[in-house]
């Protein structure tokens, strides 16, 4: 063994993170070994309270608490709901700071290709979700892959099942377009055919 058992501990743990390989995972543990003892019980701290991070039993996102401070939150728009993949998605158009609606988080997507995955990811639950009678409006907010069209489709499907349902709710999906400072010639013909589609009156 290269490495004391403290330090090689360490190494191995880090490695298992997504992306990081052993090399990476030492420079982690020499940047440790030069922090002070706050800092190493500061980082071991966090560590800890990870554990308390769970799925909120309303929208799905983490949440230290069983109900997420945005489902809480009653100055929010309790009408319209956001559906998105993972608490990534989420996090990311809560970082606009224009949407104050809420959200629901499915866990993933369903694999069209394999036709795996509607019991993986959280589709029935969500068609519960939006029995709330407040929702007014949802808005699927889903990769523009095969598998985020997918389990839009499939979501919307079950929708439609249900009379109730479909009568109340107004479904939207996000516009798909070029990117900002991209150039029309360089587009593929996927994204172009999507942005012409999705026009909007000047
Ligand atoms: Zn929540």
């Amino acid at each position: 063994m290269l490495y004391p058992r403290e330090i090689q501990d360490l190494v191995d743990e880090f490695s298992q993170f997504p992306g990081i390989g052993p090399k990476t995972a030492q420079r982690f543990v020499f940047y440790l070994l030069k922090r002070s003892p706050d800092t190493i019980e500061r980082i071991s701290c966090h560590l800890r309270n990870i554990k308390n991070v769970r799925a909120c039993t309303v929208c799905g996102n983490f949440s230290g608490q069983k109900i997420c401070p945005i489902c809480q939150d009653k100055k929010r728009d309790h009408s319209v709901i956001i559906i998105v993949s993972q608490p990534q998605d989420l996090m990311a158009i809560e970082k606009i700071g224009d949407y104050k609606g809420m959200y629901y988080v499915l866990g993933g997507l369903i694999d069209t290709v394999q036709m795996s995955g509607p019991k993986q990811i959280r589709a029935k639950e969500s068609i519960e979700r939006l029995r709330d009678p407040q929702i007014k409006e949802v808005v699927f907010a889903l990769s523009s892959t095969i598998e985020g069209e997918g389990t839009t489709l499939y979501l919307i499907n079950l929708i439609k099942q249900d009379p109730k349902l479909i009568q109340r709710l107004k479904l939207t999906k996000i516009a798909r377009g070029l990117p900002l400072g991209s150039e029309i010639e360089y587009a593929d013909e996927i994204t172009l055919g999507e942005a012409l589609k999705t026009r909007k009156i000047l």
